[in-house]
């Protein structure tokens, strides 16, 4: 198929629209409406086939200048930072050689610039373009080197010692890895543990183990949430009773509704439809859901959660790959949640490559029991539950630092007594212009939202993100100002090296561009 046709329905149950294949009506996802409300109030225009429809128009009542104008100067700024960095284009023109996109990784593309920034060196929380360009660094490539670069970050120095000294052998047990799996049991509650090398590969393993040992065939997600390069994950409701794929690239094969139930973060009672057939293996959701925007849970939602997988018989998993700074032991330890299954990357291992996944006692019981049983073909290196590289010294002794040095009382009391600060002045910028936005703290990961109220579900999660105006004039800017913040959302992060210069240069140019974009200083 070539990519100008629109991709072919499959049956009659499916239709095609804007670019991707929808199932018209599924029993894999609840048929009771869910409430557009509060999302149409600021987006009234909102279509799911097209971000830009969700920018909050109504915030222009409050004074903040037109779409239009923001557009003008999103142009503006961004032409400008890309003129102070020849080197880059150079580089990746360079690059498309031998590379898609002229970049080594899909990551890499995501930050949809014309040019894609190129890095030299990274220290603390500090980075340098290839232009020499500065920047105080806050999304340390979307999270993974949150604790910080290089050797300032006792876990890197560790992992780099490691790999000097000891060497690396991934297919060898050390002394190192039952010691780094009895800190995550401190810092996570749950006994038993094993390695992975990316976020997407646990999710991938704990799900295929939630299969295993429930002999369920589905899994259950929120709407609009994200677990990694997994078929199953990327799904979701664009309408009550439809379910759909996040793009139509013939990646995936599967059909799209077969293996996935979606139901609405906040809502027991779809969760309930969702479980009540006895189907779902495994609920995988984030402890606040914290992609596409950003959306907390509300107060009961969680241990309803727990009691309905508990009524039904599925287990429950927790995916704190973007949460784990909200405290020394993540959100689960800051929320205090119950669960059976929790997987985490990125981070967890100061960014040298790893991840984990943890699970219940019985549930370790009954994967070794269906693995005794399986005989010769489960194992002999035929990609049971892992790969070649995992569990890999290097990896291990950087989780085991991190855990024993980092995720502590010690490290986060100033780290988060710095994203306080940073939050609150935030709001004080909001108050001297009167601004109807918001920020917000989540541990070390901020967040500015263009909408004033606090959102609770994932489609005004979108609209605060304020795409078609504001979330790009605002990455602009900060980019050009030398502030490196994520390029898909408004979140940021904060790590221990930061000083308190940073945070003022931070809130200096903060405070400059929300007087833009309220029409009381000139852009
Ligand atoms: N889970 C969550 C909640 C994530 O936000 C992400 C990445 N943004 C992943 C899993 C996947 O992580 P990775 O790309 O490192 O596999």
């Amino acid at each position: 198929m070539s990519h100008f046709e629109e991709p072919a329905a499959t049956d009659v149950n499916s239709v095609s629209r804007g670019g991707r294949v929808f199932r018209k009506a599924s029993d894999m996802a609840p048929s009771t409406p869910f409430d557009y409300s509060k999302a149409r109030k600021w987006a009234p225009n909102a279509d799911f086939n097209d971000l830009s429809t969700f920018y909050p128009s109504k915030v222009e009542e409050h004074g903040v200048i037109s779409q239009e104008a923001l557009l003008g100067l999103y142009e503006k700024y961004l032409g400008m930072w890309l003129d102070k960095m020849p080197t880059s284009r150079k580089l990746q023109d360079k690059g498309r050689k031998n590379l898609l996109w002229g970049i080594f990784g899909s990551y890499q593309k995501d930050w949809e610039t014309p040019v894609l920034p190129f890095a030299k060196h990274c220290m603390g929380g500090k980075l340098w373009d290839v232009d020499d360009n500065e920047y105080i660094d806050l999304q340390f490539g979307d999270t993974p080197s949150m604790y910080g670069h290089g050797p300032e970050n006792p876990a890197v120095k560790a992992a780099a010692e490691s790999l000097l000294n000891t060497g690396i052998d991934p297919m060898m047990g050390t002394s190192e890895q039952a010691e780094a799996a009895a800190e995550l049991e401190k810092h996570f509650k749950l006994p038993v543990w094993m390695h992975a090398l990316t976020a997407s590969d646990s999710n991938r393993y704990l799900l295929a183990i939630a299969r295993c040992v429930t002999a369920r065939k589905n899994i259950a997600i929120p709407n609009f949430t994200y677990h990694g390069t997994i078929d199953e994950t990327q799904k979701m409701m664009p309408e009550p009773g439809v379910i759909s794929r996040y793009h139509e690239m013939p990646l995936y094969h599967g059909e799209v509704d077969q293996g996935t139930k979606i139901f609405v973060w906040n809502d027991l009672e779809s969760l309930e439809e969702c479980l009540k057939d006895e189907s779902v293996a495994v609920v995988m959701m984030e402890p606040i859901m914290s992609n596409f925007g950003w959306s907390w849970p509300q107060e009961g939602w969680h241990q309803g959660v727990r009691a309905l997988t508990r009524k039904y018989g599925t287990l429950l998993c927790y995916d704190e790959t973007h949460t784990l700074g909200h405290a020394w032991n993540g959100s689960v330890g800051a929320q205090d949640l119950e669960f059976d299954m929790w997987s985490c990357g990125k981070a967890i291992s100061s960014g040298i490559p790893g991840a984990v996944f943890g699970m219940t006692r019985e549930i370790a019981d009954e994967v070794e029991k269906w693995h005794n049983e399986a005989g010769f073909f489960a194992g002999a290196g035929l990609g049971f539950l892992g790969n070649a590289l995992t569990g890999n010294t290097m990896s291990t002794t950087a989780l085991r630092v991190t855990m024993q040095e980092v995720m502590t009382p010690k490290v986060f009391d100033p780290l988060l007594a710095n994203a306080d600060y940073v939050r609150q002045g935030m709001a004080d910028v909001f108050d001297k212009y009167g601004a109807p936005f918001r920020s917000e703290m989540m541990g070390n990961r901020l967040c500015f939202h263009f909408i004033p109220e606090r959102c609770e579900d994932p489609l005004t999660g979108i609209a605060q993100i304020g795409f078609g105006g504001l979330f790009e004039f605002a990455h602009a800017y900060m980019w050009y100002h030398g502030l490196l913040i994520m390029p898909f959302f408004n979140m940021f992060l904060l790590c221990p090296q930061h000083t308190r210069e940073d945070l003022d240069k931070f809130l200096s140019v903060f405070d400059d561009m929300i007087a833009i974009i309220m029409g009381q200083k000139e852009g």
